[in-house]
């Protein structure tokens, strides 16, 4: 047994406090709440509690000088009862076989929640692509392709980017499966560059629904958007997009942050004066007149905070230190299943990831439709049918969450579930 774990008198391992919540410990614990709130079958509960398939390869990577380095790569395969597998490919130094489950987990929900007919997958690499020149990113990547190539395809498993991964990285894995495969193979993955298939307004899907979800519950707790103070962890897709259409519709941001650190300004900064990551990697803290921490920014007394970088920021240390009267999760999974119920015991609402951010896997969906049809969409009608897609999602929650008398993570974790439940009862097993 590890030093971190003790046993208890049942035999079973519990945690020790030290230990951090893991995604999957996170995800199995919001999954067993929502079951135990709803009439659903333990059978279907006992099935989603694991993922259909964990692969799981090694990559030999030959550096530019010439040494040979070996990387995990992981791909999980969640469920897949409403549809082909979806879900994002990250390359980060944290990426590990338990992540990755607990990540897919958030995808089979995200999908049902905003009624996709996707179920949920996820994986990566273990490698920070910092340390990785251009044409390492593009060699690693397209090994890792060859070697998850038989598990993804346009029917089957549709990856797509995420943390450390960009529309460059989606064209290399394009590219390799459609020349393996002697065909150009657009639906392969989501998130290419438009000149291959991907989807108009795919990149700023993200941030642009977190915006939309924002604003609609600053809306249901009659907070007029032009008197809120937001603040914004993390300047990258998700953030950057967020921050910049919540200030365009009137809100006041008073702080956005990378890894370097917060901008802050009381009477709000001009959101669309601070490079993204994309265009200036690190660069917030470079054009701020005040600079916070990262730590310091959760704490901010805002109306709206917006936590968009990594996850599990909000945790039992910092958790009594939100001053925000309103949490919208940007980035997957930032508040840590015990900082969550410590969160609604101080009365703060926190609106979850799964429907938050949604939008990205939903122009996903559209690029996906556009590819199979070989149609492209243009701005407007993507971002009208997201739009259309949100709020009835938003609706959905909405009834949930007042049906039964629940916080609204609850509501979107038992619209999820219902709907999975209804597949797989239909469905049935086999054999
Ligand atoms: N990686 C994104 C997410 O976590 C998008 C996934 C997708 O588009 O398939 O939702």
């Amino acid at each position: 047994m590890s030093p971190d774990h003790c046993s208890t008198d049942g035999g079973t391992e519990q945690l020790v406090e030290a230990q951090p919540e893991t995604a999957l410990d996170t995800a199995r614990h919001q999954l067993v709440r929502a079951a135990s709130q709803i009439d659903v079958d333990q059978n279907i509960v006992e099935r989603l509690t694991h993922p259909r398939a964990v692969h799981e390869v090694t990559i030999p990577l030959r550096r530019d000088d010439g040494t040979v380095e070996v990387y995990q790569g992981y791909r999980v395969q969640h469920d897949n009862v409403r549809g082909p597998y979806k879900g994002g490919l990250r390359y980060h130094p944290h990426v590990s076989r338990e992540e990755s489950i607990g990540l897919a987990m958030w995808m089979t929900w995200k999908c049902a929640v905003v009624d996709l007919p996707f179920g949920g997958a996820k994986g990566g690499v273990n490698v920070d692509p910092k340390d990785l020149s251009d044409d390492e990113t593009e060699r690693l990547t397209r090994r890792f392709t060859n070697e998850i190539r038989n598990v993804i395809g346009p029917m089957t498993d549709i990856p797509a980017p995420d943390m450390g991964t960009s529309a460059q990285t989606m064209a290399w894995i394009m590219d390799t499966y459609s020349v393996q495969e002697a065909e150009t193979s657009p639906g392969v993955v989501t998130g290419k560059p438009t000149s291959i298939g991907g989807s108009r307004g795919r990149e700023e899907a993200p941030g642009r629904s977190v915006a939309i979800i924002g604003r609609e519950a600053l809306d249901y707790y009659e907070r007029p958007i032009e008197e809120t103070t937001v603040a914004v962890q993390g300047f990258g897709s998700v953030g950057a997009n967020a921050a910049r259409l919540l200030d365009d519709w009137g809100a006041t941001v008073v702080a956005v942050s990378d890894v370097n650190g917060a901008a802050y300004d009381p009477d709000g900064l001009d959101t669309w004066a601070i490079p993204t990551h994309d265009v200036e990697p690190e660069a917030v803290t470079k054009h701020a007149t005040e600079v916070l921490s990262n730590e310091e920014l959760l704490e901010l007394d805002v109306d709206l905070l917006i936590p968009a970088a990594v996850g599990n920021v909000i945790t039992e240390a910092n958790v009594s230190d939100v001053e925000a009267n309103l949490i919208v999760e940007g980035a997957n999974g930032p508040i840590s299943f015990a900082a969550d119920a410590i969160l609604t015991d101080r009365g703060i609402p926190v609106v979850p990831d799964i429907i938050a951010n949604a939008g990205g896997v939903t122009v996903s969906y559209f690029e996906w439709l556009q590819d199979i049809n070989r149609r492209a969409w243009t701005l407007e009608e993507v971002q009208d049918e997201l739009e259309e897609v949100m709020l009835t999602a938003w609706e959905a929650v909405r009834r949930e969450r007042e049906a039964h008398e629940v916080t609204w993570r609850e509501a979107a974790y038992i619209l999820a579930l219902t709907r999975i439940a209804e597949a797989h009862e239909s469905r049935g097993l086999w054999p």
